[in-house]
Order: structure tokens, then sequence, then C-alpha cells
């Protein structure tokens, strides 16, 4: 029986397939309203399994999720409305997620019209209100998806999270099928709507350089577990874990500065046979009889600053 998250996104026109999940370990990740942490890692790595598992459309077989102080399984009725409501999430692939038989107009009022959230009267003004709000003239209330280009489908399908009023938006590669001139543009959509709703993100991307003008922290995740998290600025300038400064020489800009990491080798391995130790030894630079045997946990190394790596807990 779909769950009522399932239900709201089958509604407003989304497929529902079943995504590959991928494990996610010992993730403590607490965001504060208002914040936006990117989520980094390469395919596989569990960050979209994170994600909607902070959406409710996964539960964790352990562990819990908490929405504004209250445990999201223990929520019922109204409360459980609430926070599905509450927290949206934005797709890598609008396309998808776009019933093409609906005109625009149709997909952006279909949550409220269902779920009895707003009079029918006041629908079409806040189908319009919703469209100023990401940048697209009233007129295409009336157009059909295919109608639009994919910068333009990725602005509705963010508009259509917008009409349910959410604060905390979870956003999964949302720019990651655009072009890069039109990336800049969505991601400028994201931090102003940032800046009029005080929304809280959780900003998944396989790329860095995506997460760093919108992110105030930056997680790397690795094989299901966070690696390193800290400020953006920090990860940007003094990344600390193997990984993440693999990561980083791997970026263009990066790239044509003095360049002192070796890049990532070797494939990354099952997330359900994962390596011995720390999950990271087969491909880092830095490995130890130690990292092969004994998992890194991540601890504190600088002000809201923590990383997962033997080298930077027990410097040799
Ligand atoms: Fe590399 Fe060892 Fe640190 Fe893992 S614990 S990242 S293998 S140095
Ligand atoms: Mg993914």
């Amino acid at each position: 029986k779909p769950d009522v998250a399932q239900r709201l996104l089958g509604l407003a026109g989304r497929k529902i397939e079943s995504p590959t999940v991928h494990a996610v370990n010992d993730v403590n990740l607490a965001i504060a309203k208002g914040e936006v942490v990117g989520l980094v890692g390469e395919s596989g790595c569990g960050k979209s399994t994170l994600g909607r598992m902070a959406a409710g459309l996964i539960r964790p077989s352990a562990g819990s999720i908490h929405y504004q102080g209250k445990d999201i399984a223990t929520l019922r009725g109204k409360a459980r409305l609430d926070y599905i409501l509450g927290v949206q999430m934005i797709f890598q692939d609008p396309q998808a997620s776009l019933n093409p038989k609906q005109r625009l107009h149709q997909i952006l009022g279909e949550a409220l019209k269902v779920h009895g959230l707003a009079p029918a009267s006041e629908i079409p003004g806040r189908v319009d209100a919703a469209l100023a709000e990401v940048g697209l003239e009233r007129d295409y209330r009336n157009r059909f998806p295919h109608q639009i280009s994919g910068g333009q489908r990725q602005r509705i399908g963010i508009a259509r999270a917008l009409m349910v009023q959410p604060s905390f938006l979870v956003c999964d590669e949302p720019v990651a099928a655009l072009d890069v001139s039109i990336q800049a543009q969505v991601i400028n959509l994201f931090m102003d709507l940032r800046d009029r709703h005080g929304f809280t993100y959780l900003f998944i991307s396989h790329d860095l350089g995506v997460v760093r003008h919108i992110s105030d922290r930056v997680a790397i995740m690795y094989l299901g577990r966070i690696v390193e998290i800290a400020a953006a600025a920090d990860i940007f300038s003094r990344a600390a874990h193997p990984y993440t400064q693999a990561l980083l020489a791997e970026m263009p800009d990066v790239q044509r500065q003095k360049r002192v990491f070796t890049p990532i080798k070797g494939e990354i391995p099952s997330p359900l046979n994962p390596p011995s130790g720390c999950t990271f030894h087969p491909r880092c630079p830095h490995a130890t009889a130690r990292c092969k045997e004994e998992a890194p946990v991540l601890q504190d190394i600088g002000t809201g600053h923590q990383a997962a790596c033997h080298l930077l807990t027990h410097p040799a």
C-alpha cells in the first residue's frame, strides 16, 4: 500500500520508480533551520538514499529521522501530513516527474486540489504566484511539459514543490541534467528562494563545484558513510580527508592551481561488499596496514570540522 508520501508524489504526476537503495551506515547529520548542507559523493555512495530517507520516501532499517524535533516514524494524521508537505524533494529529471498530458497549471495545482489544501478559487492565483517565484511568465500556465525547455521544466518542478509551502527542500542532483550555462541560473534561483523564504536545503550532488556557492556546510559521503563534514569554506580551503582532497583535485578550476593531490585511482567498490577497515583504503594514496584492518570514525579535527581518517586523528 503506498505510503502518504508516495501517494502525494504519485498525485503530483511523478512516476514512482523503485530506486536502487544504496546502504547508508552510521550517519548522524543534523541540519539547522535555514541551513544549506551540500551532500557530495560519487554515484552509489548512498547520498540519494539519505535524501530520500530525510523526505520520508525510504524508511531506515535502523536509527531514526527527526523533523522539527519529532521522530517522523511517530507522526500520525495532520502531523504526518505537515511533515510530508513541509519536506519536498526536487529530482534530477523533471521530465520523468511531469505528467505529459497535463497543462502546467494542472500539474502545479494538483496537490492543493486533491488534498483540499486550498479552496478551488484560490488555486489559480497560487499557481501564478508560484510561476512568478521561479521566474516564469504567467502564460506558461497553459503549456504542456514538452513545450518548455529542460531548465524551465526544472523551474516547474521547483514551483510544484513551492505550492505546498515547504520549509525543507531535499534537492537530489537538481542541475545534473542541465546544460552548464543553465545550471548556474537554477542554482541562483535556489539561492534567491532561500533568501526570500528562509528555506533549509539538503543539496545533493556528485559535483563539489555545484554545491560550492550554495552550501553553508558540506558533507562528503563515501560508500554509505560521511567521511568529512565542515563549513563549505573549510572543505574548499583545508580539506582533510584524502577522499575529499581527491574530489577537489578533480575539479577543473582547482586543477589550474598548484596541484598537490593525487587523483582518485580505481573503481568504486560495491557498497554491498565493502572493503575491510577504512573502505577507502584500496583507492587511498596514504593507506597503511592499519587502514585495512580498522575503520576510522568521524572525529573532531577543528571547529565544526569532522573527518574519519587514521592519519588525522592519530598522526603517525
Ligand atoms: Fe586513507 Fe587510511 Fe585515512 Fe582511510 S584511514 S582515508 S585509507 S589514510
Ligand atoms: Mg543519486
